[in-house]
């Protein structure tokens, strides 16, 4: 049966191109009926933080992925690495070497000069006994370097790619995979071995990750074959670009999952838009569905080779969708963090009603949650600024009489909208003042602009705080 995972390093928040690898995992997953499985792979010891596993972990939960086991820890699992390094040496498939920082600086540095790639010239894989001892009598400590045949041809049908194939002398020459033997203080050296011990020994049969693995994957499959094991599948999936065209990176801003959840991303949305990076559903113009839905047709004949495009509107677009079907007593429940983040008095017991029906006025022109913030200070503070647009409706004939007459009839009233309704009339019918007039005045002095949510809703709102009163005397003055 299936068994695949996701494996993020914890040295930084939950970022984007992690978070679509884990759903395209998840949906394999799913639609097999296979297992996912989560590891933190946290053997680089001076970059990995706690709170970044944290963070992976809300973030992946928040997204609906959930997994069926784990989380592993490398830095648990410690001894199976060692144990494999012992496997290697002992077949002589790998050695100690003892070149030094400085001799491996110089070794580049040569090469550079010739146009070469850098690469170690396996100059310790040969080494006699004595040798050796003689360099351990210099107090050198080695690492161990897996043997890597420059001519050997690495071949693998990928499901996603196709047939890629790699050559060993392209990958760097024979690769650090411990600082020593004996030394379980590891970081990147161990980074190759560790993933194939662990997906050995969690029996993965599918590595799904993102292309940047590929050179990895090459070297990976020949640490199968040493440790005589069958090498699983592989699927490189393609890299997220921004609209530049370049891999999506931390310069482009938001990367991470929290990032997206602060700015008012919902879950199933941002899960919905992953899945269309670099995924088509069967039918093409499908373009809202459930991480569910997509889990009973993924596969990996429609996953795109080249880059998916991070594009910023359609994701707003996705998130108005889902937004839009939010009943606004649930809405208010979202969106109550992020009036009290601004600063606004909010109690929720108190304020039920209006808070719902707050909700559900400005719910419609919403893409993401945050933008509740500007959308609803209107109602929230005492005072609003009156902008040019607005000032200039204001000073138009018949407007001061429209917010005169509406001073005097609201003298101390609770609205209801039918009451509301009929003072605009009885403005146009007995002042004899234009509709539009009357509407726009009334706007403007509301709120301070011409454009906005329903108005009559907008001063109900407001005629319940008292507010409509204050901002039309501030108007008038
Ligand atoms: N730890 C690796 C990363 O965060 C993933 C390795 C893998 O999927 O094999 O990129």
């Amino acid at each position: 049966t299936v068994r695949v995972r996701i494996a993020p390093s914890p040295t930084g928040n939950l970022h984007i191109g992690t978070a679509r690898t884990a759903v395209f995992n998840w949906l394999f997953a799913r639609r097999q009926g296979g297992t996912f499985i989560l590891r933190i792979e946290d053997t680089d010891l001076e970059r990995s933080r706690p709170e970044y596993t944290e963070n992976i972990l809300e973030g992946l939960t928040w997204l609906g992925l959930n997994w069926d086991e784990g989380p592993f820890f490398q830095t648990k699992r410690l001894d199976l690495y060692q144990q494999a390094v012992q496997t290697l040496l002992d077949k002589g498939l790998a050695y100690p070497c003892y070149c030094t920082p400085e001799e491996l600086d110089a070794l580049r540095e040569a090469q550079k000069a010739r146009g070469e790639a850098p690469r170690y010239d396996n100059r310790h894989r040969n080494l006699t006994p004595q040798e050796r001892e003689a360099f351990a009598a210099e107090g050198r400590k080695p690492v161990i370097r897996f043997k890597i045949d420059d001519d050997r041809e690495i071949v693998w049908n990928d499901l996603i790619r196709g047939k890629v194939s790699w050559r060993g002398s392209d990958l760097g020459g024979d690769m650090v995979v411990a600082r020593s033997a004996e030394d379980r203080t590891i970081g990147q050296a161990l980074y190759n071995l560790a993933v194939v011990v662990d997906d050995i020994e969690m029996h993965i049969t599918h590595v799904i990750r993102g292309e940047d693995h590929i050179a990895n994957t090459a070297k990976q499959i020949l640490l199968y074959e040493a440790l005589e094991h069958p090498v699983p599948e592989f699927a490189h999936t393609p890299l997220i670009l921004n609209m530049e065209g370049r891999k999506l990176s931390k310069r482009d801003g938001v990367t991470s999952i929290s990032d997206f959840k602060r700015m008012g991303y919902l879950a199933p949305a941002l899960a919905n838009y992953m899945t269309l990076l670099g995924w088509t559903p069967a039918d093409s113009t499908q373009e809202i569905f459930t991480l569910t839905e997509a889990a009973q047709q993924f596969g990996f004949e429609r996953v795109n080779k080249a880059g998916a495009k991070f594009d910023w509107a359609k994701l707003d677009w996705i998130n108005s969708q889902y937004l839009h079907q939010i009943p606004a007593t649930e809405l208010t429940e979202l969106l109550v963090p992020y009036w009290q983040g601004a600063g606004y008095a909010v109690d929720l017991d108190r304020d039920r009603p209006w808070l719902d029906r707050l909700s559900a006025l400005i719910g419609p022109s919403l893409t993401r949650l945050e933008e509740a913030v500007a959308m609803s200070q209107l109602f929230f503070r005492e005072t609003v600024e009156i902008n040019e647009e607005a000032s200039t409706q204001l000073q138009q004939t018949g407007s001061a009489e429209v917010l005169q007459t509406l001073l005097e009839s609201l003298e101390g009233q609770s609205l209801d909208e039918t009451q509301a309704q009929g003072m605009i009339q009885s403005l146009v019918k007995e002042k004899k003042l234009k509709k539009g007039l009357v509407m726009r005045s009334l706007r403007a002095a509301l709120t301070g602009e011409l454009h906005g949510p329903d108005l009559i809703q907008s001063w109900l709102l407001l005629n319940h705080k008292g507010l409509d009163r204050t901002r039309i005397e501030q108007a008038k003055a």
